[in-house]
């Protein structure tokens, strides 16, 4: 049986690796130059840092069977993901925990006095039946760390005001009540030693996957559906030539400086929440990996400041999940299911604002699906 994939994103890549180990033969197409979506990373030939070229992507994972799963690929090393905040001139840990109620309100609250602290700053605004993001956040946190952390933010990132956005985004961000700096919630949090393009490339070592690069699907359309089966891991308003409307995602841009020193910010990401910044956040990838730290060159290093825009001319990145999108994405989720021989998967396929584990589940979710349905097995 063959089967066409389009986009070899981590969605694609999966369900191509698994795929192969039956009796599939599959074309793998992306129209960019480099296979693994927005995950691809790239070793810098000037400064020897391993860069991601899309931002910073930092595998997080509750789930034992997918963390078993994508760590038999390869090593991880045992990064810890915590970011700082820049707010008012000052550096706070963010997500918000023990250390920056202290400092922000200046106090000196122990971890058993937090929720109630929280809870009265929250009634100030009394918001009892939360239904945005912006109502979320103050009914947890209260207004002024709200406003000093989020409010600008989530403008910058999403072009929307938070009171227009719903109330799950904030579901990503834990709130700590003691002095944990963890930015997740996650059990397990890691990189890739070698880069996620390296265990890419062993997840797509079968013969029976054929790789096609720099080919847009809608190119050759007509082609690549005489396959037997197709996935469709783009756009899914552009499979339907956008016949019920455009829907939203945001887009990024990033700005690169080379700084002749060894470590020009003293973390990975450092968040800049106040709209004064055009940019959200900077990363300097060099803290991703300590242990490649003496292979990268002497006093130099690299930031990426990170800068949202609305998607009309840039690639999506992030579906944008109100209402409306939601309504037109309903209609394009009915039309695609009056296929049985196409499949739509992933974050731009699926519109869904999946993180990697989530990314790695739905695509071994299909993979069952069609091997079920396929060969029985
Ligand atoms: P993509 O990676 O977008 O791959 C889709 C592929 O389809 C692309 O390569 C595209 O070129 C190709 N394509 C589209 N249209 C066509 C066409 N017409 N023809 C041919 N090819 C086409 N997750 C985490 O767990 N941790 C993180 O730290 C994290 N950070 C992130 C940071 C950013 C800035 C972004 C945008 C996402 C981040 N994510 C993170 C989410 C993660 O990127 C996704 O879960 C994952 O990449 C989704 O994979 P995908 O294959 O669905 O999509
Ligand atoms: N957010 C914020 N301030 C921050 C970091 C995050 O307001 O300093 C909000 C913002 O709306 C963002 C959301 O929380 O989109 C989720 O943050 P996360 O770090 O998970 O975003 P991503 O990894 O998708 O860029």
């Amino acid at each position: 049986m063959k089967i066409t994939i389009v986009g070899a994103g981590l969605f694609g890549i999966v369900l191509a690796h698994e795929l192969s180990r039956m009796d599939f033969d599959i074309l793998l197409i992306d129209k960019r130059d480099h296979i693994g979506g927005n995950c691809y990373d790239y070793l810098d030939d000037n400064t020897g840092i391993l860069i991601h070229k899309y931002g910073p992507h930092i595998l997080h994972i509750n789930d034992e069977k997918i963390y078993r799963y994508i760590t038999k690929f390869c090593k991880f090393n045992n990064y810890k993901h915590q970011v700082r905040a820049l707010y008012n001139d000052k550096i706070y840990e963010f997500p918000i925990n023990l250390s920056t109620i202290n400092n922000f309100y200046n106090v000196n609250l122990h971890p058993y006095e937090v929720l109630d602290f929280l809870s009265s700053e929250a009634r100030k605004d009394s918001v009892p039946n939360p239904q945005n993001m912006e109502e979320k956040v103050i009914s947890l946190i209260g207004r002024p760390l709200y406003e000093a952390f989020f409010k600008e933010y989530t403008t910058k990132q999403w072009g929307k005001n938070p009171a227009q956005l719903p109330a799950s985004i904030i579901n990503r961000i834990p709130i700590k009540c003691n002095y944990d700096t963890n930015y997740y919630k996650k059990s397990f949090n890691g990189m890739p030693s070698e880069g996620y393009t390296k265990l890419f490339e062993k997840m797509l070592q079968s013969k029976k996957i054929s790789i096609q690069l720099n080919t847009d699907f809608f190119h050759d359309r007509d082609y690549f559906l005489k396959y037997d089966l197709l996935v469709y891991t783009g756009p899914i308003d552009a499979f339907f030539g956008y016949e019920h409307g455009k829907l939203e995602y945001r887009s990024l841009r990033f700005e690169e400086e080379l700084h002749y020193v060894d470590d020009w910010q003293g973390n990975s990401v450092i968040n800049y929440p106040e709209l004064k910044y055009s940019y959200t956040r900077i990363c300097e990838p060099k803290h991703f990996y300590p242990e490649r730290w003496n292979s990268c060159s002497k006093n130099k290093t690299l930031i990426f400041k990170e800068i949202s825009f609305s998607n009309s001319s840039g690639d999506p990145y992030y579906p944008i999940l109100d209402k409306n999108n939601m309504e037109i994405y309903r209609k394009y989720k009915n039309d695609s299911l009056l296929y049985d021989n196409i499949y739509f998967g992933g974050r731009l396929g699926e519109y869904k604002y999946y993180d990697m584990e989530d990314t790695i589940k739905s695509a071994l979710k299909l993979s069952t699906k069609i091997l079920m349905k396929y060969t029985g097995r």
